[in-house]
């Protein structure tokens, strides 16, 4: 940031009293101006034996395929952000059964809270963010056309869950987001889930 956005003055960055990271100070009024990791919920609507997927009609990645998740706003809970997200992008009315996966995504300062909800009728459509929704059998699951590696990987991990006939818990820390391959599971893998 450049300017203060309490006065509107110059800020610099230095390392405030006490602290021991730089922050964005402001010259004038002294604000301390702290950027902490956001919040990014998201949910896995399943109906019967389908979840439900969006394909994006805006950037980034318009054209690929995700499940509803969005930026928490404040005022509401993670699950509460996941259902508006659900009923925003999807047009569907879920109750949340489980949170699935928490995945810490360092490099760009995001967490993904993955939940799963049960879609409460066959009821769904495109949000103005989505170009189509649509239901996918597990052996449908368009992969190579996933919108974001951290979805990818959520979506990878329920899927193998379903297949050993329970879902886990999964936390895991994402190195980079923006990895070119798309294929972070190997490194993903190799973490503890416990
Ligand atoms: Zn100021």
């Amino acid at each position: 940031m450049n300017f203060c956005s309490a006065c509107g003055k110059p800020v610099a960055q230095k390392i405030p009293p006490g602290d021991n990271l730089p922050r964005f100070v402001c010259g004038s009024c002294d604000a301390i101006h702290y950027h902490n990791p956001k919040i990014v919920a998201g949910c896995i609507p399943e109906w019967e034996n389908q979840i439900l997927l969006c394909r994006r009609a805006i950037e980034p990645k318009s054209g690929l395929w995700t499940f509803p998740a969005g930026f928490m706003e404040i005022g509401e809970s993670t699950e509460q952000a996941a259902m508006r997200e659900t009923v925003e992008e999807a047009k569907a009315e879920v109750v949340l059964t489980r949170l699935h996966s928490v995945f810490s995504l360092p490099q760009i300062g995001q967490v993904y809270m993955v939940f799963v909800g049960k879609m409460q009728s066959k009821r769904f459509g495109a949000g103005a963010e989505s170009l189509e929704v649509r239901l996918f059998h597990p052996s449908e699951i368009p992969w190579e056309e996933i919108a974001f590696p951290v979805v990818k990987e959520a979506l990878r991990r329920y899927i193998d869950d379903m297949a050993k006939g329970g879902l886990s818990l999964h936390v895991a820390s994402l190195p980079d987001r923006l990895n070119k391959t798309g294929t972070t599971g190997s490194i993903l893998h190799n973490r503890s889930d416990g």
